[in-house]
């Protein structure tokens, strides 16, 4: 089978190679996959996590129909890939947060990832997706989707709060349709006034007398202290990306003076995914698509990343 990999970082070294099908677990016809920060900061070396093995196959978030029966997956189901790697025995796997595994990581980033045209994925690892959810909603399900669900539940939200959410990239764009289904006032900063169809406002820059309950902000440092100042009395300030700095300075007295919480958010249990999946089966998505791409043409794929305004890339096999 082919598969793209990678012995050195960076976009030109990328290789199309040709490897012995995996056999071992339930074995999965790749169909679709998308392209996420993650996948491109890995390519590229920009990483926060430690990556294995070398060479590597990346893609860590892919869909495809099963080539057998297994025990609840049945041969020609469509499944998406729950995307970590865990033990199944930890205190975190315990308390249903096998996402955060103290024995686990990321399945593509500290194991080999579906960038190829077949997987073999325990069922452990594995979700049908139901009828009604698109092939480019459900291949969106295992990054975008699953980290602004767990990321506006981390916010512990109720019917009428005000959020606002900094940016409307895959998660954004997701996060804005959630909280609105959860009955959320919802405000995007974003250039993107196409979003105001979905019934939200969105600003250009927040007004500075604006505070919201529930604040989102994914994109780091260069907007951190935006967020919090645009944060209520008692509201929680909830974070999953580094987009424009890693590290940054905050007010402490502003944050106990006030009792606001600062709270980190990185994927999701596959308990979140389940629940996912069943919001998504009854309600249809607003996903724009910016281009998609045949894998194999994968370093034009990477190229438009950065150049492109916005909608997501998705890949094809
Ligand atoms: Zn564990």
């Amino acid at each position: 089978m082919k598969a793209i990999s990678f012995s050195k970082y960076g976009m030109e070294n990328l290789n199309i190679i040709d490897l012995p099908e995996p056999e071992g677990k339930l074995k999965v016809k790749i169909t679709k996959a998308g392209l996420n920060p993650l996948d491109y900061n890995l390519i590229m070396g920009n990483v926060v996590y430690g990556v294995e093995p070398f060479p590597h196959i990346p893609g860590s978030e892919v869909m495809g129909i099963a080539m057998e029966d297994g025990k609840i997956i049945r041969k020609g189901d469509r499944v998406i890939v729950y995307n970590r790697i865990f033990d199944n025995s930890c205190e975190m796997c315990y308390s249903g947060n096998e996402h955060l595994c103290n024995n686990g990581g990321i399945w593509g980033v500290v194991t080999n990832g579906g960038y190829s045209e077949y997987i073999s994925m325990g069922e452990q690892n594995l979700f049908r997706v139901p009828d009604n959810i698109d092939d480019n909603t459900a291949v969106s399900i295992g990054i975008g989707a699953l980290t602004s669900y767990r990321a506006i539940k981390r916010a512990a939200p109720s019917a009428g709060k005000k959020l606002l959410v900094y940016g409307a990239g895959n998660t954004g764009i997701f996060t804005i349709q959630l909280a609105k289904l959860m009955g959320l006032d919802v405000y995007a900063l974003s250039r993107k006034h196409d979003l105001e169809k979905l019934g939200i406002t969105v600003f250009n820059s927040v007004p500075d007398n604006f505070k919201a309950d529930i604040v989102i902000n994914p994109l780091g440092d260069g907007l951190l202290s935006d967020s919090l100042k645009h944060l209520k009395r008692r509201g929680r300030l909830i974070t999953y990306g580094v987009l424009t700095g890693r590290t940054g300075e905050i007010d402490i007295a502003d944050i106990y003076t006030n009792e606001k919480e600062i709270i980190g958010s990185t994927g999701g249990s596959r308990g979140d995914l389940y629940e996912l999946l069943d919001i998504l089966k009854n309600h249809r998505f607003y996903l724009p698509v910016y281009k998609e791409y045949s894998l194999w043409n994968i370093n034009d794929a990477l190229y438009d990343y950065k150049n492109r305004e916005s909608g997501r890339i998705v890949f094809n096999l």
